[in-house]
């Protein structure tokens, strides 16, 4: 009997959701000037919330601070990552205001964790119902129940980015990649929020299972080709896994190159965000003893904690505004010689006009673009060791044209990220003579003659076509310019 007790019974010390979310919240509730519990959405099968907690002072503000992510459990089983975040998040708070370190960390970035990503999955494995479930619960044959041969997707291939390449189309496999792409909640939990944090970095923890264990994997090596960044992506997981001492004691973490793309959090978080994401594999068993989880999660600290010290090493930073308005602009940076037209361009934030691109020391060339405003460019830009070089930019406006302030507070968008329907509410005052939709190229999507009131844009072309998911720009003039940025996202 005490025996069987045993077998069923996952050590203590890992976390059930409920823990997750009971800790969370105790958290968020005593520490409320530096965190703030979020929702991301919620798990299909069991309606469970995806809980990301974000960890800065003015919690409540999206500040000037680069920001960093963590991601816990995109595998079922591979349940470290979940004690790993939970243990960060413990030691920032302990140790805010007493350690000089961590306290500047937490007043100068906006650290986001996002501890438990697929709790559906989760509770397989604690219900042990299955110890090595791997996907989430996803009813792939529609069968109103969930069938251990049949059901789940493999969270970590569902990205749109090689979404096709990778994982497996059989859904009856534990790679299954899904549907299609961002088919699943939890990975559009991950997308929404990346979409509208500028990360520059990411932890995302996995367990020991398969191939390799005790890895820092980074992007990415494919067709003999390597990610535009490489050179500055891969000296980061270099640094990192020497700060990550192995299990045994004995010698430290390897870092290598992620092989091939497929649909992984690590490359689309790259791929399409720019984030430099490392995929940490953990220990050397999926599951170790409960007794080693602490000093497992105290091992993996000083990784963690070099991103948020790396974030204000060597590269540029800057923010890029209007000449005439003052008024901050997404554009387009480009570093020449780490740059791949193919990829979506590497943009500054809507809300700063902030960049941050992490580079080696050394001289780099920048040109930033806009469209309607003169490429400008900054021939070698020294970047020096251990700092960042600042770089403010102000764009001119082609067509000399001089608008006033743009009066964006005249539009209000709504829901935004939104699925099917756009509202666009006008204020009274506005006298628009054209609203405009652009694509994130820069090309019009659909025009709208002499708006007022509120407008519904159903996410449809000029000819009538749905338009694919992404990010689009409003622009509407009279005798001035507001844009608006909406995020469009398919269900
Ligand atoms: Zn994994």
């Amino acid at each position: 009997m005490i025996w069987l007790l045993f077998l069923l019974t996952l050590d203590p010390r890992y976390h059930t959701f409920d823990e997750v979310a009971y800790e969370l919240d105790s958290i968020a509730n005593q520490y409320s000037d530096i965190t703030k519990l979020d929702t991301l959405g919620y798990t299909d099968i069991d309606n469970i919330p995806i809980l990301a907690l974000k960890v800065s002072d003015n919690v409540m503000v999206e500040e000037d601070e680069p920001a960093i992510l963590y991601i816990g459990c995109h595998h079922a089983e591979e349940i470290l990552g979940i004690e790993i975040c939970m243990y960060m998040i413990g030691a920032l708070m302990n140790e805010y205001d007493t350690d000089s370190a961590i306290t500047y960390w937490v007043n100068n970035r906006e650290i986001w964790f996002v501890p438990l990503m697929n709790p559906d999955g989760h509770s397989v494995v604690m219900s042990h119902l299955d110890t090595t479930w791997r996907d989430n619960k996803a009813d792939n044959n529609n069968s109103g129940s969930f069938e251990l041969e049949y059901d789940g997707v493999d969270l970590n291939r569902n990205y749109d980015f090689y979404w096709s390449e990778g994982g497996s189309s059989d859904p009856s496999s534990e790679f299954y990649r899904g549907p299609y792409a961002f088919s699943e909640p939890e990975t559009r939990a991950i997308r929404d929020l990346a979409l509208i944090q500028n990360f520059v970095f990411c932890n995302t923890y996995h367990s020991a299972r398969y191939g390799l264990t005790e890895v820092v994997y980074y992007p990415w090596r494919h067709a003999g080709g390597y990610s535009p960044d490489y050179p500055h992506i891969r000296v980061i997981a270099d640094t990192m896994s020497k700060r990550l001492i192995r299990d045994n004691g004995i010698g430290h973490y390897t870092a290598l190159v992620g092989q091939g793309l497929d649909g992984t959090a690590r490359n689309w978080l790259y791929g399409v965000c720019g984030v430099f994401t490392y995929c940490i594999e953990v220990s050397t068993t999926t599951i170790p003893p409960g007794g080693m989880v602490d000093d497992i999660c105290e091992r993996n600290l000083p990784g963690a904690y070099y991103l948020l010290e790396r974030v204000s090493g060597s590269g540029i930073t800057g923010c890029i505004n209007d000449s005439t308005t003052g008024e901050a602009l997404s554009a387009e940076v480009i570093v020449h010689g780490y740059y791949d037209a193919d990829l979506p361009p590497r943009r500054s934030d809507t809300t700063y006009g902030r960049f941050c691109r992490i580079l080696k020391p050394g001289i780099y060339d920048i040109e930033i673009r806009k469209r309607g405003y003169v490429p400008t460019y900054r021939e070698n830009t020294v970047v020096a060791d251990g700092q960042m070089t600042e770089l403010n930019v102000s764009l001119v406006r082609t067509g000399g044209e001089q608008p006033a302030p743009s009066p964006q507070k005249k539009i209000k968008i709504s829901p935004n990220p939104s699925t099917n329907a756009v509202i666009i509410q006008l204020d009274q005052e506005s006298d628009f003579s054209s609203l405009t939709i652009y694509d994130v190229l820069g090309r019009m999507v659909t025009d709208i003659e002499n708006p007022s009131g509120q407008i519904t844009w159903r996410c449809r072309d000029a000819d009538n076509r749905e338009v694919s998911e992404g990010i689009y720009w409003l622009v509407a003039r009279s005798d001035q310019i507001a844009v608006q940025k909406i995020v469009l996202i398919k269900r």
